[in-house]
């Protein structure tokens, strides 16, 4: 593993998502040869590009399509596939998850924080044994499987109750990865119920549940209420001003009375600061997020830049007081500043503060129906579907990721989609550990 070599500072990147990676692709280019050496550490080997897992999940995009393999990416930089677990920031040395147990030392110059953010997952009852989060691809790809094996095990059910239970689909959360997932995902399963003869799809059962009064906060108000009148339209129970207050066993019990059984809970309420960051001796605002200047370095840590989910970067376009809320939007461009400040600090040049003023949002809902609100034009319907498909092609790093998710989108328009439900994947060595408990117990 690298060291700190005396000549050549090395800068660590902690975390290649997408803050991270474009830190790393961005530092790549523009460094000259010789000038800094750059690390990353992430425990996957690829990027993944979050606001299209919900098409993943769906069946529209190949699930690999919507990840970028860093090695690719970042030929020359020294990728290492590993958990950061601490950071002693004053020794300049990172600890990482090794094999043996014993955390390895990795030294390093300059510190680039990108660690993102995980699920917040709330002392429910009954939660954290049956929910499921929505932030990976691995999560996409088991939620697609599983919804179409609740569809089998709904045909081959012996009782309505069981049937009921496997056709409960309930999402808890409505931001955009709760939103977006729900839609395509009960787009899906309407479709793949033309292969189940003994389903109707009017019995299928999708409820949203939402903490405030509101859904899609990044479209605005407006078009939050027109997506609640679309979901509602589409059969999908909306419930606002409501909280899920028990799970247990697959029993929700929601704070407005009713109580249901469901196969199914897609848990999306909000998102916590990565908890390594507690871990580190960087300081944190009273959310837990690494406090950044306006010019993404660390408050008061020389050598230190955080930006991304996991920091509270000051939002200079909505004045004093403000900071930038988590979207991929705000993780990009900051990267590009951050990797400019720190060339600039190597090369003792001035730095450039970050300021964005966002662009809006856009989401897809299935289909050819979307909501967008870019600046001020609102969008509904098919412009919007078109608007999202848009701007997140341009946004995916690398045209070899773009064609690939036009050529998904092209055959996913002229073919039906694949319903096949691959769950044996998520047990492909069970045949063998049966096999090894078997061998143990004649011992
Ligand atoms: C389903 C979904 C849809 C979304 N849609 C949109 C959208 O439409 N528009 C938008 O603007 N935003 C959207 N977002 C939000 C957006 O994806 C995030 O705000 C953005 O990815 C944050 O970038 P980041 O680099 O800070 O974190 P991430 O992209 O999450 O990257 C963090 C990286 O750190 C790595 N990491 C984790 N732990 C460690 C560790 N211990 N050591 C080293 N590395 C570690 C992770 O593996 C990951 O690669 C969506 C999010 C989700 C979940």
């Amino acid at each position: 593993m690298a060291t700190t070599s005396h000549d050549t500072p090395r800068v660590l990147v902690v975390g290649a998502g997408q803050a991270g990676m474009h830190v790393a692709r961005r530092l790549r280019r523009r460094l000259r040869p010789g000038e800094a050496a750059i690390t990353v550490v992430d425990p996957h080997s690829y990027s993944t590009y979050q606001p299209l897992l919900a098409e993943a999940a769906a069946g529209n995009l190949e699930p690999r399509h919507v990840v970028v393999p860093l090695r690719q990416v970042l030929p020359g930089v020294e990728v290492i596939t590993r958990a950061v677990i601490s950071i002693d920031h004053s020794r300049r040395t990172a600890y990482v998850a090794s094999g043996s147990g014993e955390p390895e030392p990795l030294g390093y110059d300059v510190l680039v924080l990108a660690p993102g953010s995980v699920t917040r997952v709330l002392p429910v009852p009954g939660l954290a044994e049956g929910g499921i989060g929505f932030k990976t691809v691995g999560e996409a790809i088991h939620l697609r499987n599983h919804v179409l094996a609740q569809l089998d095990t709904a045909a081959s059910a012996r009782s309505d109750a069981d049937r009921e239970r496997a056709l409960t689909f309930v999402f808890v959360g409505g931001g955009y990865a709760g939103v977006e997932a729900l839609a395509e995902l009960q787009d899906m399963a309407h479709d793949a119920c033309r292969h189940y003869p003994g389903i109707d799809p009017a019995r299928l059962r999708w409820v949203l549940v939402e903490a405030t009064g509101r859904i899609l906060p990044e479209v605005g108000e407006r078009m939050g209420r027109y997506t609640v009148d679309l979901l509602q339209r589409r059969g999908i129970d909306v419930r606002l001003d409501t909280r899920l207050t028990s799970v247990v066993d697959g029993h929700l019990v929601l704070d407005d009375g009713s109580e249901f059984d469901a196969g199914t809970l897609v848990w999306t309420a909000g998102v916590a600061p990565h908890p390594l960051l507690k871990q580190t001796d960087m300081p944190l605002d009273e959310r837990g997020r690494v406090l950044a200047t306006k010019y993404l370095s660390v408050v008061d840590t020389p050598d230190a830049w955080a930006l991304g989910d996991c920091a509270a970067v000051p939002d200079l376009a909505r004045g004093p007081g403000a900071v930038c809320p988590p979207s991929a939007q705000h993780a990009v461009r900051q990267a590009r500043v951050a990797a400019g400040n720190v060339i600039a600090t190597l090369r003792g040049r001035t730095l450039k503060p970050y300021r964005h003023t966002s662009a809006g949002s856009v989401a897809s809902l299935g289909l050819y129906q979307g909501v967008a609100q870019v600046y001020r034009l609102r969008l509904r319907g098919l412009p919007a579907w078109l608007a999202h498909r848009t701007y997140h092609l341009l946004a995916l790093p690398t045209w070899n990721r773009r064609l690939r998710v036009v050529a998904d989108w092209t055959l996913a328009l002229l073919f039906p989609r694949e319903i096949v439900s691959l769950e044996a994947l998520e047990h492909a060595r069970d045949a063998f550990t049966t096999a090894a408990e078997e061998t143990a117990g004649r011992r």
